[in-house]
């Protein structure tokens, strides 16, 4: 099992939905979450601008600093397959899922650990990415609040 930092996982949805908001691709399908700093890959055509960047960590900062409340709401599964693609969720995750949402922001299911709060996260930093064989891969560390 893999240590979960609640954080970084948070940070990764907000991250997620930015890049679905700007590009209309998909959440990351892959990702890679420590402590001192984290990747996602992406399904993508080709390599982010500087100007991008930039763009996608503007956003993800200015949606934290929203103090946004992060909950949870169980759906049975027939319903919330209506709603969201559960592929990425074990199917050993039974009947009913579970739905995480960052504020109006993001609305996932996912069986992670969460902060309650966006405040909670701290200050996101993008790093490099980069892009090969249609993934793009987006490297981030956080600033954590004093
Ligand atoms: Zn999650």
């Amino acid at each position: 099992m893999k240590a979960y930092n609640p954080e970084m996982h948070t940070a990764e949805h907000v991250l997620n939905q930015t890049m679905v908001q700007m590009f209309a691709c998909n959440r990351s399908f892959s990702n890679h979450l420590e402590r001192k700093k984290s990747k996602c890959d992406y399904r993508f055509q080709r390599s982010l601008t500087k100007t991008e960047e930039l763009a996608i960590e503007k956003q993800v900062n200015e949606t934290l600093a929203l103090h946004l409340n992060v909950t949870e709401e169980i759906l049975e599964r027939k319903e919330a397959s209506r709603l969201f693609d559960l592929e990425k969720l074990p199917d050993a995750s039974g009947e009913q899922v579970r739905i995480v949402r960052v504020g109006d922001y993001d609305a996932c299911p996912c069986i992670g650990e969460h902060v309650k709060n966006t405040s909670e996260v701290g200050q996101f930093l993008l790093g490099s990415t980069s892009f090969g064989d249609g993934v793009l891969r987006i490297r981030f560390k956080l600033k954590r609040p004093l």
